[in-house]
């Protein structure tokens, strides 16, 4: 593909990024949590029940890209101390997004993970400051991007100077209307067959609905993402953002295990293969 250089795959070399003990690229990563941060109850009710059902990094935006100016924003700096407490009451790395460059530096002393969101995929101001940082990152794809123009994003942050990217599938617009998004599940096979870096898949956003969560979930892990990141919310009726996509607690436990399953099986199936070709 014309135009990409670092994020082509070199030989069998893949991008591994250490997060305290968790190797994304090489453990199964399962992100959960609220869409946004609102109160430290909230959090820590979320925080708790996803941490039981196995997730490994919690989720919960402080700076939130909404479509109306007039919806909720999100907390902001209050939202990240809310969020690191509650990272050192569970125990659990924390992912938030970052929308402005000049939040980056401050920001990175909260968090363990920056996220850059859909819509703020090509701001290259963004993506170069945090190619100045070594900051892991999840590259979300912008809701009209193809796969190149994604990677190519991706390659600011890597050719400043920061191996850390996670690429994100959350779902492209489509003609359909049924669901928010329509989930590219070519976007997991193909960028891994064009790069070296991992790849996760945001079933939340891509589905619009709790109640396609789950399905895209399994899908996702069966064509080989390297993880999953999935809203859950305490009480999703009352949700200040995403509501309507968010699982409760107890739907989240009943599909990790049915993730941590399907995930077990196709890891023995590729082991299976791999010895029966070197046989
Ligand atoms: C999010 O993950 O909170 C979010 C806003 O997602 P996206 O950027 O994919 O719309
Ligand atoms: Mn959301």
């Amino acid at each position: 593909m014309e135009g990409l250089k670092l994020s082509l795959r070199q030989s069998t070399f893949r991008t591994e990024i250490k997060i305290q003990s968790l190797v994304i690229g090489k453990d199964f990563v399962l992100i959960a949590g609220p869409c946004s941060v609102e109160n430290e109850d909230q959090m820590l009710a979320t925080a708790q029940a996803v941490k039981k059902a196995g997730a490994n990094i919690l989720r919960g935006g402080a700076f939130k890209p909404r479509s109306s100016p007039y919806s909720f924003q999100g907390l902001g700096l209050k939202g990240l101390k809310i969020l690191r407490e509650v990272k050192r009451k569970v125990d659990l790395p924390v992912v938030s997004e970052v929308m402005d460059p000049r939040d980056v530096g401050w920001m990175s002393e909260y968090v363990d993970i920056l996220q850059v969101g859909a819509r703020n995929m090509q701001n290259f101001a963004l993506l170069k400051e945090i190619g100045q940082t070594k900051m892991p990152v999840i590259l979300k794809r912008g809701m009209h991007s193809t796969i190149q123009e994604w990677l190519l994003c991706a390659e600011y942050i890597l050719s400043a100077g920061n191996p850390n990217v996670i690429l994100c599938e959350r779902g492209i617009r489509t003609f359909e209307r049924y669901s928010r998004n329509t989930l590219d599940i070519t976007a997991i096979p193909a960028t891994k067959e064009l790069s070296h870096l991992p790849i996760i898949v945001d079933p939340s956003h891509a589905a619009g609905k709790a109640s396609l969560v789950p399905e895209l979930s399994l899908a996702a892990v069966a064509a080989g993402a390297d993880g999953l990141m999935i809203e859950v919310h305490f009480q999703p009726e009352l949700a200040l953002c995403d509501g309507e996509q968010s699982l409760s607690p107890s739907q989240f436990a009943l599909l990790a295990q049915q993730i941590f399953a399907l995930r077990k099986f196709r890891e023995k199936e590729i082991e299976k293969t791999h010895k029966e070709n070197s046989a």
